[in-house]
């Protein structure tokens, strides 16, 4: 186990990698099971329902994810997102939040969900202290929305997930719609219609090739100028600044005032420049990028007994070798040959 920094040592707050990136925020995938097949991540075909997802004891424990999001705010991350897997398919999840609200120098937690388990849980998270919640919503669309879950899903139930987060005072919310060729491209102007006015705002993100399995085609991904320029010949739009440095969407809001959208366009325009993102898996390993082939193990040490400081000198090590930047050179590494890359479900997007 490597050494925590001496003392008086002086740590660079928040560590930088190679890039000079600072670390500034978390996703918490919490399980790499899902309630959904979406082929775009998880294919039905790869996935069978006797698919051998991680057991309950290779998880981080509550308290191990706690341990391990308190070194990573103790290095400066302000930000911590809980994500899957369907986050919500993890037993008493309400209480990860609560023991994560309450961390001192946390300043934003949210979860990402597929949302059909929110009228079960959207009163339990907000109380718990769940500051925002992104819900995953494609098409409203009865039949594409079901082969969008791998048929596992139902549109109506993702709605009434949607209803359930407002009851809760879950707002503004912000909608994920993943947008591919052919399959749900066409259904984009109903999206914007149904939400524009609501305060939701919604999101539309190119179809990325993350992991191995998801059958990735470049020509199934519409480039976000391409959508914009649709939405905006029937809404105009003006573009908006960013909230904060890093945000991954670019935002625009609707001339009438209607409210806003975004979109998130890793593949034709590559944000890699401001990546301060770190991901943490189910069973405890730090990924440096979304199309990482390896992760770098925590739960080892952490169960072998290093203390917090360690914990955090092994984080911030880590984080300064890094010098990932998929998006920015994709051509160059998918013309290299097969690619091994962590699959979307284990580090939650
Ligand atoms: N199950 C939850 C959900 O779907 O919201 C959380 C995990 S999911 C992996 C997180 C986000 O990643 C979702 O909004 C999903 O649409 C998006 N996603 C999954 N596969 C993707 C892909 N190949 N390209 C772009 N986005 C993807
Ligand atoms: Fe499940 Fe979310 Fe992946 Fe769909 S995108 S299969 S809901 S983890
Ligand atoms: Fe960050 Fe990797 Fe995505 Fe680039 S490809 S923006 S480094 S996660």
């Amino acid at each position: 186990m490597s050494r925590a920094p001496l003392p008086g040592a002086r740590v660079e707050m928040p560590p930088r990698d190679t890039l000079a990136r600072p670390l500034a925020d978390l996703r918490i995938s919490v399980i790499d099971r899902c309630n959904f097949r979406c082929p775009y991540c998880m294919p039905a075909e790869e996935y069978a329902d006797d698919h051998e997802f991680l057991a309950k004891d290779e998880r981080l424990r509550f308290e191990e994810i706690e341990r391990i999001a308190r070194a990573f705010v103790s290095l400066g991350v302000r930000k911590l997102r809980l994500t899957g897997g369907e986050p919500l398919l993890r037993r008493d999840l309400p209480e990860l939040v609560r023991r994560l609200a309450r961390i001192d120098g946390v300043a934003d937690l949210a979860l990402t969900t597929n949302g059909v388990l929110l009228p079960r849980f959207a009163a339990a998270l907000k109380d718990a202290g769940l500051r925002r919640l992104t819900i995953s919503l494609d098409t409203l669309d009865a039949a594409t929305f079901r082969h969008l879950s791998g048929g596992r899903g139902e549109v109506d139930e993702v709605l009434a997930g949607i209803a359930a987060a407002e009851r809760a005072g879950f707002a503004p919310l912000k909608l994920n719609c993943v947008v591919l060729r052919g399959v749900n491209d066409d259904q984009v102007l109903d999206l914007v219609a149904r939400f524009r006015g609501s305060g939701h705002i919604v999101r539309f993100i190119e179809y990325m090739d993350v992991g191995t399995r998801n059958h990735w085609r470049r020509e199934a991904v519409v480039p976000s100028t391409e959508l914009k320029a649709r939405i905006a010949a029937r809404w105009p739009l003006r573009a908006l600044q960013p909230n904060y440095t890093g945000e991954v969407a670019r935002r625009y809001a609707f001339a009438d005032g209607a409210g806003e959208i975004g979109f998130i366009s890793s593949v034709s325009q590559p944000f890699c420049g401001d990546c301060s993102r770190a991901r943490l898996s189910a069973d405890g390993k730090l990924y440096t990028c979304l199309f990482a082939r390896s992760g770098f193990d925590l739960r080892g040490p952490l169960r072998a007994g290093a203390s917090d400081a360690e914990l955090a000198a092994l984080i911030a090590a880590r984080w300064r070798q890094r010098a990932d930047r998929y998006s920015e050179r994709r051509a160059e590494l998918r013309a290299g040959g097969t690619l091994e890359k962590v699959e979307m479900y284990t580090v939650g997007g």
